[in-house]
């Protein structure tokens, strides 16, 4: 089934990645173990120089593991992936494996803060510097680069504003420059956007996320486009360590399943709520990739099959108002992530941002009475129902 290129993507959820096992289950089953026993000293040996293909030790690779990385590598239009122990840990492995003391990262400004902090804090003791730019506008990107720079990273929409980048342009342009250009696809998930068919290197995705969607995992994976590359981040990721297990790895292929259509459902919800947000009179601005107004609407419109269930939006009131909406929504639920199949709501000026201080959130796009929207896949007449009473009240 995985070879089949030809499937449409909804089957491919269903079907890519699942192998043959032993009784023919229909599900891979999952091997709780961290070892494989050898057949002898020779097999032992052989499975060591890779003359054959087994498995040895959980870290290096578990058959769990691969059928739902086989299943995202198909879904990206990839070669082979990577599952990780989280969406921080593929990231960190990524950088690790690209990076060496003295190179350069330009890296979207709208990007998931610890992402940010990561390059800024940590990769940082290494010797490795970043430049943060509007990834959107390509001549900000362009003045960024310089003669060390190694990996263009970006994130698109980008965290919290939504801003769209066209990966495109900023593959092209790292070509011509010898640059790795590598794609946080969290938002969209493959079901929406492919970065590889824009001219990206490398995808990275938290899985906790849309892609497992039950907000119940925390999960990471890397899709490579070729054989050098794969073996590479496998060794970077066998050494790092930074793996994800076998029973996380069937949840997040089960979650798989019915990615194409919860991508449908959350987009077509995120739109109705859209639309009425814009319409609100205490609302200021909407950030949705559907929306006319969408300040990159050409380039999400080319790149996405659909807006996906992300939703940013401004309140008149600011900072009290945000957080009247917050102790007032009773259906959307009050926490921080995103991509699962309820409708989640997050404020954070007076929430996860609160302790950076007004200043730097502004700096950095996040204005007093952004509220930001994970669109779920329950009725939309209930969500609006209870942003309507909540907005109300602000
Ligand atoms: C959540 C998130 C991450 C980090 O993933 P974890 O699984 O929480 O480690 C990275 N990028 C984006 C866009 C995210 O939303």
């Amino acid at each position: 089934m995985s070879e089949n290129k030809n499937l449409d993507i909804a089957s491919k959820c269903v079907h890519a990645g699942v192998g043959e096992y032993e009784h023919g289950p229909v599900v891979p089953p999952i091997y709780q173990t961290s070892t494989f026993k050898f057949e002898s000293a020779e097999h032992g040996g052989s499975l060591f120089k890779g003359e054959q293909k087994g498995y040895i030790y959980t870290r290096m690779q578990n058959p769990t593991v691969e059928a739902m990385e086989d299943t995202v590598a198909a879904l990206e239009g990839g070669y082979k992936a990577l599952g990780c122990a989280s969406g921080m840990a593929a990231i960190h492995t990524v950088f690790a494996a690209l990076l060496h003391a003295g190179d350069h990262v330009v890296c979207s400004k709208s990007v998931y803060g610890p992402t940010s902090t990561l390059l800024a804090s940590v990769m940082s003791n290494f010797n490795i510097a970043t430049t943060f730019v509007n990834t959107s506008d390509i001549k900000k990107v362009e003045e960024a680069i310089k003669p060390n720079t190694k990996i263009i990273y970006i994130e698109t929409p980008g965290n919290p504003t939504l801003e769209t980048t066209d990966l495109e342009l900023v593959s092209e342009l790292a070509r011509k420059n010898n640059i790795q250009v590598v794609v946080d696809n969290t938002f969209m998930s493959p079901v929406l956007q492919r970065p590889f068919e824009f001219g990206a290197d490398i995808v990275v995705h938290s899985m906790t996320k849309f892609l497992n969607g039950h907000a119940d995992v925390v999960a990471g994976i890397i899709v490579v486009k070729d054989k050098e590359t794969y073996s590479h981040f496998r060794k970077t990721l066998n050494q790092i360590g930074g793996v994800i297990d076998p029973f996380n790895s069937f949840l997040v292929h089960r979650g798989i399943k019915t990615l194409a259509i919860r991508m449908k459902k959350h987009s077509e919800n995120a739109m109705k709520i859209a639309d009425f947000l814009e319409s609100h009179p205490k609302i200021d601005w909407v950030r949705y990739p559907g929306l006319k107004s969408f300040p990159n609407y050409d380039v999400a419109q080319k790149q996405h099959d659909a807006p996906g269930g992300m939703i940013s939006f401004e309140l008149k009131g600011g900072l009290e108002a945000g957080k009247v909406v917050m102790n007032n929504v009773k259906f959307c639920q009050l926490a921080v992530s995103l991509g699962g199949v309820e409708t989640l709501i997050q404020h954070p000026a007076s929430m996860t941002h609160l302790t950076m201080g007004k200043e730097a959130r502004e700096s950095a796009g996040i204005t007093d009475g952004l509220v930001r929207l994970s669109v779920g896949i329950e009725h939309v007449d209930d969500i609006i129902d209870d942003l309507k009473q909540a907005l109300e009240k602000a």
